[in-house]
């Protein structure tokens, strides 16, 4: 029967994620073994083992309430990062902070500047606080658009998404770009700088944005332990900005929206610099490697200064990303950023992009 209660008429006109594929999903789809996932960004050498074992010896204790405040957690953030703990908001992954800072900001009518193509979840909060979405396109060789982005900025600017590293194109907006654009934005503009991705950046002239906001600017910065640390499954992330920007988003958070495991795993993550340096290492060593692959193919991608590549397949990229899917490879297919001639692409281990390789070799041919 249907249900004669309405829901609200923005849900009508908002897209669902669609994630990447699951690795069960595809095994029991098309009935294979091995299923290398390379689709949605995710460590490939697993969790921090320091974050594994603070799960183990917290098991026991799960039926305690976590700590709303995730005071041990922000405390280790916060001498990380040099901040002070009232600088620092821990959420449920990188994806609640959005809907928070939302949820806290904007007022219906209200303006957002989404450069795309982007992260999905930003328009995704922005709407459903029914904010007036302005989309500001990348150049054609995926750059931010400054001078485009700073003509969308109007008196009812409330915030201001830039993504750098961006996901899906792995640009980022330089640090000297970066502080001359925010040098010139009027001061009812507040910026989420998400950096999720900063740990694999090999550029000199860059910025997670944390600077700015010990600056003062009206910034806040997000991370995420879903990537470099390996924790995408416990969900946990956090976010950096002035003491009241922080106490206004406190304002809408559920209290006990980080369980215990996440936070006691995060707090160990954090400070396993050598789970951190293998990781992006290997990042960093296998983007080159897969560059050299894609050019002996005969495909064009775009540079990275992240995790994954978006790589060009052309008029039968949808085609061959269904062929990669059945020999047992997920990768991200481009249309939902409205790029259709294009895939996304995480960098696996050695042994994953080979097999990544060898399946584009064979399906080129
Ligand atoms: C993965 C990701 C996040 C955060 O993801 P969570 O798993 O929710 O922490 C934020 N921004 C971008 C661009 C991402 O790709």
């Amino acid at each position: 029967m249907k249900s004669a209660i309405p829901s609200r008429n923005v849900l009508k006109r908002m897209k669902p994620y669609s994630p990447g594929k699951p690795i069960w999903e595809v095994q029991r789809e098309l009935g294979l073994d091995r299923v290398v996932k390379l689709a949605s960004n995710e460590n490939p050498l697993g969790p921090s083992p320091k974050a594994v074992e603070a799960i183990r010896e917290l098991l026991s204790d799960i039926h305690r309430y976590p700590d709303a405040q995730a005071v041990d957690l922000r405390a280790t953030i916060a001498a990380k990062y040099e901040l002070l703990s009232e600088q620092i908001i821990v959420t449920n992954g990188g994806d609640e902070l959005i809907t928070l800072v939302s949820e806290a900001f904007i007022e219906t009518g209200d303006e957002i500047i989404v450069p795309g193509p982007s992260f999905s979840e930003y328009e995704f909060g922005g709407q459903l606080m029914g904010a007036v979405i302005r989309t500001v396109s990348l150049t054609e060789d995926y750059q931010y658009n400054v001078p485009a982005i700073l003509e969308a900025v109007s008196e009812r600017t409330k915030l201001l998404y830039l993504c750098s590293p961006n996901n899906p194109t792995g640009t980022i907006l330089s640090q000297s770009a970066l502080t001359e654009f925010l040098n010139s934005l009027p001061p009812n503009v507040l910026v989420i700088l998400d950096s999720a991705y900063s740990h694999f950046v090999t550029e000199d002239d860059y910025s997670d944005g944390i600077e700015f906001v010990k600056a003062g600017y009206p910034v806040i910065v997000l991370q995420t332990f879903s990537k470099v640390y390996g924790l995408a499954g416990i969900r946990v992330g956090f976010g950096v900005a002035s003491p009241s920007i922080i106490r206004a988003i406190l304002q809408v958070k559920e209290p006990f929206n980080v369980n215990a495991l996440a936070q006691a795993a995060a707090a160990a993550a954090i400070v396993d610099d050598d789970h951190v340096r293998k990781s992006s290492l290997l990042v960093k060593e296998e983007r080159l490697r897969l560059y050299q692959g894609f050019e002996e193919l005969g495909l064009s991608y775009t540079s990275s200064m992240s995790n994954f590549i978006l790589v060009e397949l052309y008029e039968n990229a949808e085609q061959h990303y269904v062929e990669l899917m059945r020999k047992g490879v997920i990768v991200r297919y481009g249309a939902a950023w409205g790029l259709p001639q294009h895939v996304r692409i995480s960098i696996g281990t050695p042994e994953e992009n080979n097999i990544l390789l060898q399946a584009l070799r064979m399906i080129l041919k």
